[in-house]
């Protein structure tokens, strides 16, 4: 049976960084989703099917990956996917500290049938998320080398139709 991993996330907006370790679990597992948060109670910058679009456009290039929505729980949408395995990136010890409860809780919930497995960000990638994206986008500045290349130029309209200026 082929091994299937969610890796699942705001992705608002997905950055470099989500782009390696996407790219990475895909050369490590035949199946590979890519789950993005649809939680009405969190507040985003761009919505879910704006978000979908961008994971979209930057991953036409890999082989064997599903780009997908959930909510609710995590562990029951897995379960829903026939998946056992969650992924997450590991920044700095900051990430570590949250995701080592997550995967606490997630595996507790779910009587520990569900196992999630660290990937180490890239030395090149390790400062970017999607908060300093928003941050960066708010004063005006040059998101280009944080955001992939594909999904730049629909960012920078997309937010031009907000009145947000971008360079
Ligand atoms: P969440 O709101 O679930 O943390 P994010 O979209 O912020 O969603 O992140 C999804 C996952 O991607 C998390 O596991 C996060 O640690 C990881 N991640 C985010 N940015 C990077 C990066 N630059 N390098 C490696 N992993 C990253």
């Amino acid at each position: 049976m082929k091994q299937g991993v969610i890796f699942p996330g705001s992705f608002d907006p997905v950055t470099r960084g989500h782009l390696d370790i996407i790219a990475r679990a895909c050369s490590v597992f035949d199946r590979v989703i890519v789950s993005v948060l649809n939680n009405s109670e969190k507040k985003t910058l761009f919505s879910i099917e704006e978000r979908l679009i961008f994971l979209k456009l930057c991953t036409k290039h890999l082989k064997g990956l599903e780009i997908d929505h959930y909510n609710g729980l995590l562990i029951h949408y897995a379960k829903f996917k026939k998946v056992k395995t969650i992924i997450r990136g590991l920044r700095t010890i900051n990430d570590l500290e949250h995701e080592l409860v997550m995967a606490k809780i997630n595996k507790d919930l779910s009587k520990n049938s569900i196992e999630t497995i660290f990937f180490t960000a890239s030395t090149k990638y390790q400062h970017i998320s999607s908060r300093l994206v928003k941050e960066i986008l708010k004063l005006n500045g040059n998101i280009k080398t944080i955001v992939p290349k594909e999904i730049f130029d629909t960012i920078k309209k997309q937010l031009t139709k907000c009145s947000i200026d971008t360079y």
